[in-house]
């Protein structure tokens, strides 16, 4: 199997598994125990919390771990929603979000606030002064993704950062996709609250953590006893989190390395796929995007066929979002850019890891290039 759907989940390091291991059956008592492994376990939790915390340039006591980027998104924006409804209650973010965002944001429309969903350019960026343009007296928060999970682009966040800190309004931006992938300074960004994901980079799925500034007023979302400083209830995933933490470890570490070679990997086959095939674009920004992600266009085609035609070939890639496949029509990113309908169906979305090779590009390329031209015949 030659795996390039990265944005949709990571291969684990086999060294986060590892870490996993003991906490499943040797440790296996709970954090909250009083009992010298108990506290021992809490110890461990807290070392990952302040690991992670640096990570990003914010304290430990900022750090809250959840069940993942959906969790992380729903709190934060239900959160502000409710803690700041006083000032008022309208709502900026974007038409390209994961659906995480924009079905809560949906959710919140229906409990009386105000949602502007900020369009993008032809290349997916987020222009900083309509978000200035956008806030008014009764603007709450600002969620804005760091980078988009089907094209990849990366938006300007620190303009954004300083348009919001200029104006007094909380800043969350969904790190999901960016997060281990490229390096993040929350505090130099003026970032107020970041969600991410341990399945993204590297560790296990069900387990990630939101960022909140401690200026920023926090309730919990789930209600119970008192782990995470009473702000996140539930007996802790402490096998994910060990996990969780030493992906972190290995994605900072080894970024720049990761960053050098998947970009390498994926100009090679965007250079081959859009000078070599007929009737392709490049969907998103050609530069300002995440270092592993490549989104093309053929037009003609219907992106499930050639997804099909390339299963069957061993090479495992994605029309969008993992989590809309079961959705129908086109994909609401994709539209956003302006496409047709027509191109938006027939989008392929190849999202390269470190673990790659050069050999998996050219075989994956002759195998695009043999697909599009026998599904153009039909
Ligand atoms: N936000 C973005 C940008 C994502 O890409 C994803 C997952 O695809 C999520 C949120 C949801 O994260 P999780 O799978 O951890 O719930």
């Amino acid at each position: 199997m030659i795996y390039l759907d990265h944005a949709a989940t990571t291969t684990m390091y086999p060294e986060a598994v590892k870490q996993m291991l003991p906490y499943f059956q040797r440790y296996f008592c709970n954090p909250s125990g009083t009992y010298q492994q108990g506290t021992m376990i809490h110890k461990s939790i807290n070392q990952i919390r302040a690991n992670i915390a640096q990570s990003i340039h914010v304290e430990p006591e900022e750090v809250y771990f959840t069940s993942g980027g959906t969790e992380s998104d729903n709190w934060i924006l239900i959160n502000t929603a409710r803690n700041y409804s006083e000032k008022g209650r309208h709502i900026i973010t974007t038409q390209i979000e994961h659906h995480a965002i924009l079905h809560t944001c949906q959710f919140l429309e229906t409990q009386g606030y105000e949602v502007t969903y900020l369009p993008v350019n032809e290349k997916g960026i987020v222009e900083p002064e309509m978000v200035r343009e956008a806030i008014r007296p009764d603007t709450i928060l600002v969620s804005i993704m760091f980078a988009n999970n089907e094209i990849g682009t990366v938006q300007p966040i620190a303009q954004i950062g300083q348009i919001t800190r200029e104006k007094g309004v909380v800043f969350h931006t969904d790190a999901v996709q960016a997060y281990g992938h490229l390096p993040i300074n929350a505090k130099e960004l003026g970032i107020q609250s970041l969600s991410a994901s341990a399945h993204k980079f590297g560790g296990p799925k069900g387990t990630g953590f939101l960022y909140v500034k401690k200026d920023v007023k926090l309730s919990p979302l789930i209600n119970g006893g008192a782990q995470e400083r009473k702000e996140r209830a539930g007996t802790e995933n402490v096998p994910g989190i060990m996990g969780m933490g030493k992906a972190a470890e290995l994605s900072i570490e080894n970024m720049s390395q990761h960053e050098k070679k998947e970009s390498m990997l994926r100009d090679y086959l965007k250079d081959r796929i859009l000078s070599e095939i007929e009737m392709v674009r490049l969907n998103g920004d050609a530069r300002k995007r995440l270092p592993g992600n490549l989104n093309v266009s053929f037009r003609g085609l219907q992106s499930q066929a050639l997804i099909t035609m390339l299963e069957m070939r061993g090479i495992y890639v994605s029309g969008g979002s993992a989590c809309t496949s079961e959705e129908k029509g086109p994909s609401h990113v994709l539209k956003a850019l302006g496409l047709s309908d027509e191109m938006a169906g027939g989008a392929l979305r190849i999202t390269i890891g470190y673990e790659n090779t050069m050999e998996e590009m050219d075989y994956t390329f002759r195998c695009i290039q043999a697909a599009v031209e026998e599904l153009r015949k039909l």
